[in-house]
């Protein structure tokens, strides 16, 4: 199995021998050559045994939030957003939910703020 970096913006699939894995104070991890994001690892080996790493099992895989303030035509904004969840590969997202307009404001920062509160509310209840 190889390595997947976490950083949503990343997703690098990595084999193992691309990668470093280090031991610091809070356990195993390596740094994705990529992005440089750390990543934890789990040692499962026996105890005295050779180290043996895993990722650990991500039941929630990242999420990609996109919040945005679409202008209309009387001058005010419709707030919209996009969930995305990532795939266990590079750079592949699978559109989860989308909504086109979830209220309409007078300000643009207004729109994608009431948008991302949703958003919010939304991965809360997932998780
Ligand atoms: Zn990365």
């Amino acid at each position: 199995m190889p390595f997947i970096c976490e950083n949503v913006e990343c997703r690098a699939v990595l084999a193992r021998g691309q990668v470093r894995s280090i031991r610091e104070n809070e356990g195993w991890c390596f740094y994705c050559p990529d992005c440089k994001v750390r990543n934890a690892l789990n040692d499962v080996g026996v105890p005295g045994g050779p180290v043996e790493l895993i990722q650990p099992e991500r039941s929630d895989l990242p999420h990609k939030v996109i919040a945005t303030a679409r202008p209309l035509e009387d001058g005010r904004y419709a707030a919209q957003l996009r969930v995305q969840r990532a795939l266990g590969m590079k750079g592949t997202y699978a559109v989860e939910e989308h909504w086109e307009q979830l209220g309409i404001f007078l300000d643009a920062q207004e729109a994608v703020a009431h948008a991302k509160s949703i958003a919010a509310d939304l991965l809360d209840r997932k998780a």
